[in-house]
């Protein structure tokens, strides 16, 4: 039964740091029903799909925990709303919090890792401000595919275990009621960049160490052994966050809302709302309809990293020193480490895209000179007006000349070649690496739509071709003809002169 399956939740976030959460229930559900389970992430989790797909299941995954019969309602399992605050668009929101999410628990997964399960669209919590609580069923399976792309990609992330559809209708301005739903996340933590900003103005400092205490215990155990743990705890989040970002940038992946409750401390990408895979390559790219500013541009997100690093630091400067200067001090060092440790992983990820590969202790010079080539190769994408990920799989399949006219191709295949020549074992691409770092499939924004369309009239199928698409993204299959091309809005355009 639900009841039996929430035995094995743990709650070590509630009663370690109680004050950053409030118990909380989710919204009762009449007709419930799942939409999709993921098997491989539950028997991952030691939880039998099977159970998943059963009524009880279906309970569980909307937060349906009744009580025994005759029991107090305090015996019902606990579930928890987040306490959080966060910058959003720069601007600072004292209390944001789970709004329409609920901490089901910790479950310890077979390889022995805590995760959370989270719920996102279970119903109304103190922190709902002037929403409803709801969520509908497309953005909920949006956030599914698009983890589930990233987690094959290899790109650290939070993941979905289902979606439910709760039976009821969600009223949103555009394009009228939808299917409500439920999707139960799985992540390392729930703890963000945000958290640390609520404990900050909210709770003394003791809770802060506290939170401080459960983040490294949870995520950096090491830390604790360090001179100064809290100091470590900012580094081991920035070289986290530093190659994360970097990964991002590899696939042209633009996140749409980096505020600082959308950054976590464990370092998995998460919240999936308006972002998207970049398709003709433009450094300015924005695809958040709330991003007037382009304050969330594909180029700004490293510059965005280091600025909700920052935030993250002023968090722990009394838990770093008594002396406010020498913390500022120490802290102002370690996020100094940002920018050369995401040039490194974004060398070091580009060379691999070019078939190079630079081992785990690359040379600096071998990492300043691919450094210097993202640039290069992306003037060269923004002129010639490429599609990101099929101008590097043609990089990666040898076929560039099919995409760049051979004037505009010249100067950069030299000096490919001779990065090539210079860097690689043997001075000689690795076709196999350059496969393996270069997708076919990713979830592009008009598949998408047209699938999660479809999905809100109750057909899946499309939805479930793209994510077996994006689930093996790097070997080209006749199944998924069509999935690998841009949209007709933003169709390739060959060398346009200048
Ligand atoms: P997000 O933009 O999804 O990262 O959410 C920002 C804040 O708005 C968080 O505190 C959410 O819990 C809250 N929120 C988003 N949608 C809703 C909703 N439908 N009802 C209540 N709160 C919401
Ligand atoms: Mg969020
Ligand atoms: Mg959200």
């Amino acid at each position: 039964s639900a009841l039996a399956a929430s035995t094995r939740l743990e709650h070590t976030y509630a009663t370690q740091v109680p004050q950053l959460s409030v118990r909380w229930s989710a919204d009762p559900a009449t007709a419930a029903s799942w939409v999709v389970v993921n098997d491989s992430l539950a028997q991952q989790l030691g939880i039998d799909p099977a159970f998943l797909r059963s009524p009880e299941g279906v309970d569980f995954l909307h937060g349906q925990f009744p009580a025994e019969p005759h029991s107090n309602d305090d015996d019902a399992p606990p579930t928890y709303a987040q306490a959080y605050a966060g910058h959003q668009f720069g601007q600072f929101v004292p209390q944001l919090g789970d709004g329409r999410a609920l901490l089901l628990g910790e479950v310890v997964d077979v390889d022995g890792n805590r995760r959370d399960l989270h719920l996102k669209g279970s119903g109304r919590t103190p922190f709902s401000r002037g929403g409803d609580g709801k969520a509908p069923l497309g953005p909920m399976l949006r956030e599914y595919l698009i983890g589930e792309a990233m987690h094959a990609l290899g790109i650290p992330s939070t993941r979905a275990l289902a979606v439910v559809e709760t039976g009821q209708q969600v009223q949103r301005q555009q394009p009228g009621p939808q299917p409500g739903a439920v999707l139960t996340r799985v992540a390392a933590s729930h703890l963000r960049v945000g958290t640390f900003q609520f404990a900050a103005v909210h709770r003394s400092v003791e809770v802060k160490r506290a939170l401080a205490d459960h983040a490294i215990a949870r995520h950096w155990p090491e830390a604790a052994d360090a001179e100064n743990p809290y100091l470590e705890l900012l580094r081991c989040v920035t070289h986290a966050q530093a190659p994360l970002i970097a990964r991002w940038m590899l696939v042209g992946f633009i996140h749409g809302v980096m505020n600082t409750d959308n950054m976590t401390i464990s370092g998995e990408s998460i919240d999936y709302g308006p972002c998207a895979f970049v398709d003709r390559f433009s450094r300015g790219a924005v695809f958040s309809s709330i991003d007037r500013g382009g304050r969330y541009a594909y180029r700004n997100q490293p510059a965005i990293g280091l600025w909700n690093l920052s935030r993250f630091a002023e968090t722990l400067i009394d838990l770093i020193d008594d002396d406010p200067n020498v913390a500022v001090e120490c802290a102002t060092a370690v996020l100094h480490e940002y920018e050369p440790a995401y040039d490194a992983a974004l060398a070091r990820g580009f060379a691999a895209k070019l078939g190079v590969d630079l081992g785990s202790a690359p040379d600096p010079e071998a990492l300043t000179q691919f450094r210097a080539f993202v640039e290069t190769t992306f003037d060269l994408m923004e002129v010639t007006g490429q599609d990101f990920t099929l101008f590097f799989r043609a990089v990666a399949e040898d076929r560039l000349d099919e995409r760049v006219e051979p004037e505009a191709l010249t100067d950069w295949m030299a000096e490919g070649d001779r990065l090539v020549r210079e860097w690689a074992p043997g001075g000689i691409a690795d076709g196999e690496l350059a496969r393996r770092s270069n997708p076919v499939y990713i979830p592009r924004n008009h598949h998408l739509d047209r699938a999660l369309n479809k999905a809100e009239q109750g057909d899946m199928s499309d939805f479930h071709r793209l994510l077996a698409a994006v689930q093996d993204p790097y070997g080209r299959r006749d199944e998924f003809a069509g999935l690998e091309g841009p949209g007709s809005e933003s169709a390739f355009v060959t060398f346009c002169g200048t």
